[in-house]
């Protein structure tokens, strides 16, 4: 209704994706910041291990409200009535364009706004990002399809003026696998290393937890108002066989490395397996064209988090590695305990990458 909010009632957020591997990650730290938190589920949405993440989600204190960001009048209704003033969408892939109905909610409902007044507080759109700067960045096809709708979102938010930031946290820390959209849900290789090109050229590796972190603590920020915000921690820049390197240190034996070559990474994006060639398509960006280390940060939209942010560290990938290492121990431990019901349904550590 245009008038100013007070104090209590500001900071009011709602997640979209918390089910999904990065959305989960946000929502643990908007829980952890203390903000009130509301997280969009769909309806359709009834797999076990996406109902256990809500069920985690709801008993850490979030509030669950149930649609989709497709219908606009529902998402009108719910900005409204919970008078959001943070919206974070971390949609998958497939769903980037649905964010069309949702920015045309926020537009209308105009809860999500800046008060230029003494008292400046965040309230912002996130949308899905959490990847390159996808003005800057030029894939392959199909990756290069999802950046151009990624694209669509970006140039919509700041034709309709909503207040934005976008986050290009880079990579996840994990092992890079090339066909893989979720690598941190996966161990590093136990058998052999694929190795992309001649290995020199480096990557930013976020921890999940990081990614999340950092993602909350830039949208209660009015540096970070209108900007695209890089996650680029010196300390988790690495390639890959300084990668590997680590990884050997933790599991204590060497791997065999094998090189996959510009040109298989171009025959996995060119088959168009939907999304393990869009992750080929990626990691061809990553690990032969630099994309990442290619720019430097000279536009005036562009803002870092370790220059924000000089006193909050992020976790090293050796820290990420350990936590890799002491599932691998645990599932040991648990397989050679003798078989009783509570432990037959155990996971146990493999090489292979999960099913996409
Ligand atoms: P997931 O596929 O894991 O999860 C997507 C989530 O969005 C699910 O919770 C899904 O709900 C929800 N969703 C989808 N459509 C709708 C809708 N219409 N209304 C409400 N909820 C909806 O996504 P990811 O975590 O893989 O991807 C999120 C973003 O992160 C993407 O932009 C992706 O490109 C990026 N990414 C970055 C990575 C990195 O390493 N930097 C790695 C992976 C992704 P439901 O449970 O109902 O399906």
């Amino acid at each position: 209704n245009g008038s100013y909010p007070n104090e209590s009632e500001t900071g009011q957020t709602v997640v979209i994706g918390s089910s999904g591997f990065i959305g989960r990650f946000i929502t643990e730290a908007c829980l952890d910041s203390g903000r009130p938190t509301y997280i969009l589920v769909r309806s359709s949405s009834n797999s076990p291990s996406k109902a256990s993440t809500i069920k985690f989600l709801q008993d850490k204190g979030a509030i669950v409200i149930h649609g989709s960001i497709t219908d606009q009048e529902f998402m009108e209704k719910v900005l409204r009535e919970y008078k959001i003033e943070v919206v974070i969408s971390a949609v998958g892939g497939e769903s980037i364009l649905d964010q069309f109905s949702l920015i045309e909610a926020i537009k209308n409902v105009n809860t999500v706004k800046v008060y230029l007044c003494s008292n400046i507080y965040a309230c912002r759109f996130v949308p899905s990002e959490f990847g390159h700067d996808i003005d800057r960045a030029e894939p392959v096809e199909p990756g290069l399809t999802m950046y151009e709708q990624k694209r669509k979102i970006r140039r919509e938010i700041e034709e309709c003026g909503i207040p934005y930031s976008y986050i290009c946290c880079n990579s996840i820390a994990a092992w890079p696998y090339h066909d893989n959209t979720h690598p941190a849900d996966v161990l590093p290789p136990l058998d052999r290393f694929q190795i992309y090109g001649d290995s020199t050229v480096k990557a930013y590796f976020v921890a999940g937890s990081d990614i999340g972190k950092f993602t909350v603590m830039s949208i209660d920020d009015d540096r970070t108002l209108n900007k695209t915000v890089h996650f680029q921690p010196p300390s988790n820049l690495l390639n890959m066989n300084e990668m590997a390197s680590l990884w050997e240190t933790k599991i204590g034996r060497v791997l065999p490395r094998v090189t996959i070559t510009e040109q298989e990474l171009l025959q996995r994006a060119q088959e168009m397996r939907i999304p393990q060639s869009v992750v080929a398509a990626i990691t061809h960006d990553i690990f032969i064209n630099g994309c990442q280390i290619n720019f430097s940060l000279d536009k005036t939209t562009d803002v870092e988090v370790c220059s924000l942010y000089p006193n909050t560290s992020f976790r090293t990938i050796a820290e990420c590695f350990d936590d890799f290492a002491k599932k691998i121990s645990d599932n040991e431990k648990a397989v050679s305990k003798p078989v009783t019901a509570s432990n037959t349904d155990i996971f146990v550590p493999t090489a292979k990458p999960e099913a996409l």
